[in-house]
C-alpha cells in the first residue's frame, strides 16, 4: 500500500447547545479531519482520520492549529520518507515511524486512523473486526455539562434518560459537585448509573469535600486532580470509596501501567486521540484487562467518523462500563456522516469496510473552512 498524500480539512460544526466543562465552554467544534489517499494492487482507497484536539490547549496541551502544523512540518514528511515501512506494515508502522517525535499524540492518532481506515477499506475489513470487537452494539452513556441552575440540569438529564441513555455522567467543578449529584439522585433515583468528571479541577486538599460524593453510589469520579498528579490520585483513591478513574493522566500504555502499579486508579477512560491512536488504545485495554481494571471509551465531541470508530473500540471485551458514545444528535443537528443513533440505549457497531461510515460530501463541504493537499 502506497500513501499518495493526505488532505488536511478543517471543519466548523455548530453544537446543538453550549457544552460547559470545568475548563471552558464550547459552542462550535473546530475539527481537523485527514483524508489519506492510498494506492495498492487492489486499487485506490481513501481513509479518514479525525483529530480530537480542541481549538485551545485547555483539555490537554494540544490544539487544532498545532496539530495541523506538526502534521505539515514533521509527521507527514516523516511518513513520506518511510514509505517502504508503510508499504510493508501498513498502519501498524505509523506509530513506530512517528515515535521519535515527542508528544503530539492527537495528531499522530489522526494520521494512524486515516491510514488504517484506507487499509481496511482496501481489504474490505471492518474497524471493529480489526480491533477485536466481540459485540454488535454498545451501551450508550452521555456526558452532561455544567449548568447555571439545578432545575435546568434536571430538565436536561431527564431528556437524556427519556432518550434511553443508560448512564449519566455529570461534569463537575468546585461549587458544582455535591448539590447537582444529590439533586439528580433525588429526582431520578438510585438505579440510574451515575458518574462524575472533574477534568482536573480539584487538588488533594479537596479530598474531604470530594469524599462527600461517596454517599451517592457513583460508578466513579473521573480525573479529579491535575494531569501530572498521579501520586495525588493514588493518595485520593485511598481516601474515597468512590472508584477513581483517570482520563487526562493516561497518555500511553506505559503511563497506564505506572498508574495501575501506584494504585492511582481502578478504572481508565480510554480515548484513542489522547493516547496516540486506536492501536495504543487496544494495548491499554489489554493491559487493564490483565490487571482486572474496568475501562470505558471516552468522547471528544467527535463527528460520525470518530464516533463510529469509538463504538467499535467500545465493543472490545474489557470495555465493561458504558462509554460516552452518544448519538450524533447529542452534539450536532447535522453530522457529516449518516447520523449514528441509539436504540434501546445502545449504538450499533458499524460493520462495513473501514470505519463503516463515510462523510457525505455535500454536508462536509458546507462545514469546511479550509483544505490543504499534501502530497507524499
Ligand atoms: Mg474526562
Amino acid at each position: 500500500m502506497k500513501l499518495q498524500g493526505v488532505e488536511l480539512r478543517r471543519v466548523a460544526m455548530p453544537l446543538v447547545s453550549p457544552f460547559r466543562t470545568s475548563f471552558g465552554t464550547q459552542t462550535t467544534r473546530d475539527i481537523l479531519l485527514l483524508r489519506a489517499v492510498t494506492t495498492s494492487d487492489r486499487g485506490d482507497a481513501e481513509g479518514w482520520g479525525e483529530c480530537v484536539a480542541m481549538s485551545d490547549p485547555l483539555y490537554s496541551s494540544e490544539y487544532v492549529d498545532a496539530t495541523a502544523d506538526v502534521l505539515r512540518r514533521f509527521l507527514l514528511p516523516e511518513l513520506g520518507a518511510s514509505a517502504d515501512e508503510v508499504d510493508r506494515h501498513g498502519a501498524y508502522a505509523v506509530g513506530s515511524v512517528l515515535h521519535k517525535f515527542k508528544g503530539h499524540r492527537m495528531a499522530k492518532a489522526a494520521l494512524e486512523m486515516a491510514v488504517l481506515d484506507a487499509e481496511l477499506r482496501t481489504e474490505g475489513r471492518s474497524w471493529a473486526r480489526e480491533l477485536g470487537a466481540v459485540r454488535d452494539r454498545v451501551p450508550s452513556g452521555v456526558s452532561v455539562g455544567i449548568f447555571d441552575s439545578i432545575p435546568h440540569l434536571l430538565d436536561v438529564v431527564g431528556g437524556y434518560l427519556d432518550a434511553g441513555y443508560v448512564r449519566i455522567k455529570l461534569k463537575i467543578e468546585p461549587g458544582w459537585d455535591v448539590e447537582p449529584v444529590r439533586a439528580v439522585r433525588e429526582r431520578f433515583g438510585d438505579d440510574v448509573l451515575l458518574q462524575v468528571d472533574a477534568n482536573t479541577a480539584y487538588t488533594l486538599r479537596d479530598a474531604r469535600h470530594l469524599a462527600r460524593l461517596d454517599a451517592f453510589d457513583l460508578l466513579l469520579i473521573e480525573q479529579p486532580l491535575e494531569e501530572e498528579d498521579v501520586l495525588g490520585h493514588a493518595e485520593l483513591a485511598r481516601q474515597l470509596s468512590t472508584p477513581v478513574c483517570l482520563d487526562e493522566s493516561i497518555v500511553s500504555a506505559q503511563t497506564a501501567a505506572a498508574a495501575i502499579s501506584l494504585g492511582a486508579c481502578s478504572v481508565i477512560n480510554i480515548k484513542p486521540g489522547r493516547v496516540g491512536g486506536y492501536l495504543e488504545a487496544v494495548r491499554i485495554h489489554d493491559l487493564a484487562a490483565a490487571h482486572g481494571l474496568a475501562v470505558w471509551c471516552g468522547g471528544m465531541v467527535e463527528t460520525g467518523l470518530g464516533r463510529a470508530a469509538n463504538a467499535a473500540l467500545g465493543a472490545l471485551p474489557g470495555f465493561t462500563l458504558p462509554g460516552d458514545i452518544s448519538a450524533s444528535d447529542r452534539f450536532y443537528r447535522t453530522d457529516i456522516t449518516e447520523p449514528l443513533v441509539i436504540e434501546d440505549g445502545h449504538m450499533a457497531v458499524p460493520s462495513g469496510p473501514g470505519l463503516g461510515v463515510t462523510p457525505i460530501l455535500e454536508i462536509l463541504d458546507s462545514v469546511t473552512t479550509a483544505t490543504e493537499w499534501i502530497p507524499l
